[in-house]
């Protein structure tokens, strides 16, 4: 069987063996993510999952508020600590302590207006050692995930910088 090596939108299909290769296959657990400016977003006031989590300021249509995501990579748990967002709600994602909005990798395929936001490894802002999710928080791509695998993911909308 052959198939198209672009789907319906036009990007190029990504092997599903390299894709397979791309997730992560054991627990990892990200002790450090750093907004724009350079402040660690790790909170280990806010638990998730039993590890320090990804503490973020939202802005939805409520307001604003508090969520913290777990820190494992691709674990979808998340906790609102702060303020209301209703499902499938865009948030607007920014650091806790300056408020800067998070970088955005791209677009996610979930919404028409959802966009996947990075978050550093490293105090510098590098895209490649990152970690990325969706600002849908109840998407699939929600769950924290390396932005390497996330860029491989948006080949037909590469970073720009
Ligand atoms: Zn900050
Ligand atoms: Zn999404």
């Amino acid at each position: 069987m052959t198939e198209s090596m672009f789907d319906s939108e036009g990007r190029i299909r990504i092997p599903e063996q390299e894709r397979a290769a791309a997730a992560p296959s054991e627990s990892v657990i990200v002790n450090a993510a750093y907004c724009p400016a350079g402040h660690n977003l790790v909170s280990v006031d806010h638990e998730v999952c039993g590890y320090p989590g990804i503490l973020l300021r939202f802005v939805s249509q409520a307001g604003e508020g508090l969520v913290v995501l777990s820190a494992r990579l691709g674990d979808p748990g998340k906790a609102i600590v702060k303020g209301r967002i209703e499902p499938d709600e865009l948030a607007s994602l920014s650091c806790p302590e300056c408020g800067t909005a998070l970088d955005i990798l791209g677009h996610c395929t979930c919404q028409p207006e959802a966009v996947q936001v990075l978050a550093y490894l490293y105090p510098k802002r590098d895209p490649y050692q990152a970690i990325a999710f969706c600002n849908s928080l109840t998407c699939d791509n929600s769950a924290v995930i390396r932005s390497g695998e996330a860029i491989k993911a948006h080949t037909g909308t590469p970073w720009q910088g």
